[in-house]
């Protein structure tokens, strides 16, 4: 159908171009059935205090597997999720199996675990968002403390409204963590406007700071707002011992990262981070 198109636009729609827009397209066609085919699981990875090396949290991680294209990276579907709106059914899924998740964790003896969820902004805009929480939380009787929301930074997040909704968020007892912290657009004044209880590090800097001056001055700089500001940090992306080292000598709190242990299904996270360590 390029051909039909003449010979002019032939050359602005390249085959690179429709393949992925191709591809594109096959996503957000497998993304509507996705969830009623169970298509859906989640991974969780071990957030760890680097002064106990005590597990302190679970971050649940969603693995999409379909039939026709294999496994799809979240990097890769999440931002069409979004874009379809597809993003909200599949993020209630996502809170609900993942806080369930806890709960059992919770039976088995892991008491003050918690579970970190990530959420996209187009979840937060939805105008029912903060009463769906509410639901899942009360449907499952679980402690609002050991619940953590990791939010992203977008322009949509200034809003008064969603500061509000924040707040309300707040009050129910969640925590709210910065994710992928020093990559958004924004700048540090939402830091004082939003309720927030972490920061994040991305891993983009963690991963190259110590082959890097740059990116071992950034992290230390945002350790050093969060303490300023209050707030705990958390260094995801830590793939070597030697990171983990100048991290905690840095006063970072807590990291996550292959080093530790790579996101795992929940029966091998039992295995290999709870049973393990008892
Ligand atoms: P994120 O929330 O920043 O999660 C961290 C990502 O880094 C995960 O990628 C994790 O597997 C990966 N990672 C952890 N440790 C290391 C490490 O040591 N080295 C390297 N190279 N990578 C590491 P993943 O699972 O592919 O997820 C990518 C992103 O997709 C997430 O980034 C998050 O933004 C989004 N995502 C994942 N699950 C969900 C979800 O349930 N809902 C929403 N809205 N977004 C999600
Ligand atoms: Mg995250
Ligand atoms: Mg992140
Ligand atoms: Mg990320």
């Amino acid at each position: 159908y390029v051909k039909e198109k003449g010979k002019n636009n032939y050359q602005l729609f390249n085959s690179d171009m429709q393949s992925n827009f191709y591809r594109k397209m096959m996503i957000e066609k497998q993304l509507r059935t996705a969830l009623d085919n169970e298509e859906f699981e989640l991974y969780y990875q071990p957030i760890i205090d680097l002064k106990t090396s005590d597990i302190i949290a679970m971050e649940s991680l969603l693995r999409w597997n379909n039939p026709i294209l294999g496994l799809v990276s979240p990097d890769e579907f999440i931002s069409i999720a979004e874009e379809t709106g597809m993003i909200l059914p599949i993020g209630k899924w996502v809170l609900n199996t993942a806080l369930k998740q806890n709960i059992q964790w919770q039976h088995e003896g892991y008491k003050s675990l918690k579970t970190s969820v990530n959420v996209s902004v187009r979840q937060l805009l939805d105008p029912n968002f903060v009463d769906d929480v509410k639901k899942v939380l009360d449907n499952l009787g679980i402690n609002a403390d050991l619940v953590v929301l990791e939010i992203t930074e977008s322009i949509a997040m200034y809003a008064d409204s969603m500061i509000a909704k924040l707040n309300t968020l707040k009050d129910l007892g969640i925590s709210l963590s910065m994710d992928d912290f020093g990559t958004g657009y924004s700048s540090l004044s939402y830091l004082n406007k939003y309720p927030l209880d972490s920061l994040k590090i991305d891993k983009s800097f963690v991963m190259g700071m110590n082959q890097d001056d740059e990116n071992n001055a950034i992290v230390k700089t945002i350790v050093a707002i969060a303490q300023q500001l209050d707030l705990s940090v958390i260094a995801e992306g830590v793939e070597g011992q030697e990171e983990a080292h100048v991290l905690n000598t840095m006063g970072c709190d807590f990291a996550q990262g292959y080093y530790f242990s790579r996101p795992l299904p929940a029966n091998e996270i039992k295995e290999k981070w709870l049973i393990a360590r008892d």
